[in-house]
């Protein structure tokens, strides 16, 4: 079987995070992390690095190129591997997207990209969202949630299950903030899985109003078949 990338589409509050986490944890996944790449190459002072630092201190944003650069480059090492593949958060825009698949296809073929969407109402993804609290520690971002049935609840009050760092709650985890960032996602995420689909990228559907757990097995079935 020739090597897997899974492309995670969904809202904030959708349980994406915690879907990679686990296949992480449980398969040992590689995981793409814009955030940590964009870290990574900024400490390493990379040709990329270094233009990203000139980026943000100036003002700017980071644009399409440059993340799929960054992404080209993750891809170098980890196409290697052979490991199964998780792109979370990336592609975000229609333009990622398309160069995205330019991408693949010229220098990696061989890897079979598929889409995994997360399907949830903007209410639950808000319920969601307003309830939960996440690992202090940058480098493990785990979330819990204060909701007894969402089989997230951190075993000991406000501390991390996995290592032990106090958890916070993100400033931007309000309804009025969620209630603008699923507007602006449903926005850009039709036109992004036309695009993707126009390029002939496999989709799977999941619902995700489900207990963290039973999406997991389900997509892990669904995969794995
Ligand atoms: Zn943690």
């Amino acid at each position: 079987v020739s090597q897997a990338a899974y492309i995670f589409l969904g809202p904030p509050g959708s349980g994406k995070g915690t879907l990679s986490k686990l296949c992480v944890e449980t398969f040992g996944w590689l995981q793409l992390s814009t955030g940590n790449l964009c870290r990574k190459h900024i400490a390493e002072q990379t040709d990329i690095g270094k233009q990203i630092d000139f980026i943000i201190k100036s003002g700017k944003l980071i644009d399409d190129q440059l993340i799929t650069d960054m992404v080209d480059c993750w891809l170098e090492e980890v196409v290697k591997t052979g490991s199964t593949l998780i792109l979370d958060g990336f592609p975000r825009t229609v333009d990622q997207a398309q160069r995205f698949i330019q991408m693949t296809n010229r220098k990696y073929p061989e890897l079979r990209v598929q889409i995994i969407r997360l399907l949830i109402s903007d209410d639950a993804a808000i319920d969601r969202v307003v309830s939960r609290f996440v690992c202090s520690n940058k480098a493990c971002q785990a979330v819990f949630s204060a909701k007894s049935d969402s089989g997230l609840v951190a075993k000991r009050d406000l501390t991390c299950d996995y290592c032990g760092s106090p958890l916070c709650r993100r400033s931007d985890d309000t309804e009025i903030v969620m209630r603008n960032r699923l507007q602006v996602y449903r926005k850009h995420e039709q036109d992004m899985l036309n695009c993707l689909l126009d390029a002939q990228t496999p989709i799977k559907e999941f619902q995700a109003e489900v207990p963290i757990e039973d999406m997991f097995n389900s997509f892990i079935n669904a995969v794995m078949r």
